[in-house]
């Protein structure tokens, strides 16, 4: 039997993006509902992203420590971790959040309608569950359907060739992998097999891992890595991948790479696609452009304006933050709120070891667009705190705008750059020039202090650096 709801706000997915939005619209007295394929809330984030990554990238940082000290003679006698405690042990993160999720769901008085959703029109979604059929009528509709791990087309079928969902699974620990993507999920992933013992190749297509971000961030972490994986081929392609008994032989293209070389399994890390053109959002009238991405104005709705969408399925970069921040957005502007944000401010971070974090603007963007910019940076090697963490490859680079002095950029790696950058993406936004954030008191020792640091160099009143007179 067909079941109707009528509703004034629904939502169409359940990752960060969705249940941000349907916690917002609810909270904003909008009567919502929330539709998930899935059995539990929190789509890739908390699933299969960035939580279980997190809790991967956590052991494998205790790993890498434990085995560092033993170089210097101190041997905490750990092995390799027991797989099964370690999946475990990440599931009932998983399950703590999700069952908050939907706690606060039900605290909400959100409805939330497990099935397929498609959309019939622009004011009607039809949600199917093992055959079972919802109607939902709605006045606004939030789509949050997220994205998929992309496939190279060359790829045969093989159980040993993963995407990010296959891996975080850790279901065992192959001897030697190729991870085909240089980038932050790659890259991460990389950290984590490394760590419990695996042998790492990384092939990127680009000149430089993680190409978006400036190569001096770069290079503190390819210099570690190199050191920690059996190889980094840049401007390196696959040509073919061919599955033996025993291994995957792979045929690469590439300066100074061997032409083929053989894995235990592969993982591809090539990036994410869209969901855009997987619910008959036509039905709906709703434009999707070529790669399944749905274009938004400022206030988050697409062509069709009771129809918004946010997260992934919206437009680069694909982050749960920026998910979040619009799916905040989508609900005010149902709501009736004043919403109109013209240059969304969005950190980006790996958290490779050592991390890196940008937000802003990027020096070579910056050169690209002729942007008369001026650079403080700041190296960790004279800053006291990451000298006690034994960890003083970082660098902390804040662009300023010439004219201004305002900030427009700034880029960290190094231990926490994760955290670090928050402060970074706060001063762009509140439009703080070098001064501001100069003398703003930082606590001492500490690695936010390379940020003020960073500023002063700009300014030319570092002391903690000597620097020659011009
Ligand atoms: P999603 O999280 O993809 O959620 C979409 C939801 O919609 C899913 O639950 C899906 O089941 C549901 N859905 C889709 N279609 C339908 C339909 N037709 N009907 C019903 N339900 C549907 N980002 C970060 O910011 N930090 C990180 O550290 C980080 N680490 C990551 C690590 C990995 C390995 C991966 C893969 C991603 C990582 N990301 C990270 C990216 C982050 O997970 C995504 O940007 C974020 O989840 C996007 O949120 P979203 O709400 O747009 O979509």
């Amino acid at each position: 039997m067909t079941k109707t709801i009528r509703t004034e706000v629904v939502v169409l997915g359940a990752g960060p993006g969705g249940y941000t939005a349907a916690f917002r619209a609810a909270d904003l007295g909008l009567k919502t509902l929330l539709i998930e394929k899935n059995s539990s809330l929190g789509g890739v984030c908390l699933n299969t992203g960035c939580i279980p990554s997190k809790a991967l990238l956590h052991v494998s940082k205790v790993m890498s420590e434990i085995n560092e000290l033993k170089e210097h003679h101190v041997d905490l006698g750990a092995g390799i971790p027991n797989l099964i405690s370690v999946r475990q042990w990440v599931e009932s993160i998983i399950d703590k959040l999700t069952f908050g999720l939907k706690n606060m769901a039900k605290k909400r008085r959100i409805e939330i309608i497990y099935g397929y959703g498609k959309f019939t029109s622009s004011n009607e979604i039809e949600v199917n569950n093992d055959g079972g059929i919802t109607i939902i009528k709605f006045n606004s509709a939030i789509i949050a359907t997220g994205s998929h791990a992309s496939k190279l087309p060359l790829l045969p079928d093989d159980p040993r060739i993963m995407n990010s969902t296959d891996a975080l699974l850790l279901k065992n620990i192959p001897k030697r992998m190729l991870v085909i993507g240089g980038g932050i999920i790659g890259l991460e992933m990389a950290t984590i097999y490394a760590s419990l013992g695996c042998k790492i190749t990384i092939v990127e297509i680009m000149e430089s891992l993680i190409p978006e971000c400036d190569k001096d961030i770069i290079r503190p972490l390819v210099r570690r890595i190199k050191k920690k994986y059996e190889n980094i081929y840049l401007k390196t392609k696959v040509i073919s991948v061919i599955p033996k008994e025993n291994k995957i032989k792979v045929i690469l293209e590439g300066k100074n790479v061997p032409e083929n070389d053989q894995f235990d399994a592969i993982l591809v890390a090539i990036g994410r696609t869209p969901n855009g053109n997987k619910v008959d959002v036509g039905k709906a009238g709703i434009q999707v452009d070529k790669n399944g991405f749905i274009a938004t104005n400022n206030q988050q709705q697409t062509n069709i304006p009771n129809i918004y969408a946010i997260g992934d399925v919206t437009h680069l970069p694909m982050l749960a933050h920026k998910a979040t921040y619009e799916g905040k957005l989508a609900a005010e502007h149902i709501a009736g709120h004043q919403v109109n944000i013209k240059n969304k401010i969005i950190p980006s971070v790996a958290y490779t070891d050592p991390e890196i974090a940008w937000v802003g603007l990027s020096e070579t963007e910056a050169k690209l667009r002729n942007i008369d910019y001026g650079k403080g940076v700041f190296p960790w090697s004279a800053n006291g705190r990451s000298l006690a963490l034994a960890r003083d490859e970082g660098l902390t680079k804040i662009l300023f705008d010439k004219l201004t002095n305002k900030i427009i950029g700034a880029a960290i790696v190094g231990t926490n750059a994760g955290d670090l950058i928050s402060e970074c993406a706060l001063a762009i936004e509140m439009g703080s020039d070098a001064k501001d954030i100069a003398r703003t008191i930082h606590p001492h020792p500490t690695l936010s202090e390379t940020v003020a640091m960073a500023a002063e160099v700009f300014e030319g009143t570092i002391t903690d650096l000597y620097i020659p007179k011009r």
